[in-house]
């Protein structure tokens, strides 16, 4: 039989190259993992890199529905990055493609691979304001005055993402 799907957020960002594309390409091979729908993407936000440098990120949050375990999406992600040529040259580096696990369900997961909830997203207006725009109720209004001062602006509509949406038919 197979596994209930659990409901996850994934957010996405890029700071190097094509960054839509990249972003737009990462839905799509995630749509592609094994047991993996991505249901709906939020906004596309334009945000200034916090505690780094390089040129501004584009970012966005994906909820998908997947039978993988935790640590088998994480890998799934991380061969999606390297596909995109992420390189980690150090920490905070500019990016072709970051690809987090921000939620799992209601898991709790702490491993030195692997925590859930994401640990920083709290600090981040770019991932908490596109994922309020999914989960409205889950994301408070005081979260996100905790983050105002942080430069961040939407630049893509719902919509942005509709091509690289819905082309899997299993
Ligand atoms: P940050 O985690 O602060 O956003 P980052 O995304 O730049 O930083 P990466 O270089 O992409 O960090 O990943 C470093 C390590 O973080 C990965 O090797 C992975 O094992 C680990 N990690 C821990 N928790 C998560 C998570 N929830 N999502 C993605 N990676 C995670
Ligand atoms: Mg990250
Ligand atoms: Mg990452």
């Amino acid at each position: 039989m197979a596994a209930k799907p659990t409901l996850a957020y994934v957010g996405l960002g890029a700071n190097l190259g094509e960054r839509e594309a990249a972003l737009r390409a990462a839905l799509l091979a995630l749509g592609e993992v094994p047991g993996t729908q991505v249901l709906r993407v939020s906004p596309l936000y334009r945000s200034a890199p916090v505690d780094a440098g390089g040129p501004d990120y584009l970012n966005a949050v994906a909820e998908v529905a997947t039978t993988l375990e935790p640590m088998a999406l994480l890998h799934m992600l991380q061969t999606i990055e390297h596909a995109a040529g992420r390189e980690r040259p150090y920490r905070n580096a500019p990016r072709t493609l970051d690809l987090d696990i921000l939620w799992f369900g209601d898991q709790v997961i702490d491993t030195p691979e692997l925590t859930v909830p994401h640990p920083r997203m709290a600090e981040r207006a770019f991932v908490l304001r596109p994922l309020a725009d999914l989960v409205t109720q889950r994301v408070s209004a005081a979260s996100l005055q905790s983050v105002a001062s942080q430069a961040i602006e939407r630049v893509g509509d719902a919509g942005w993402a509709d091509g690289a949406m819905g082309l899997k038919c299993s």
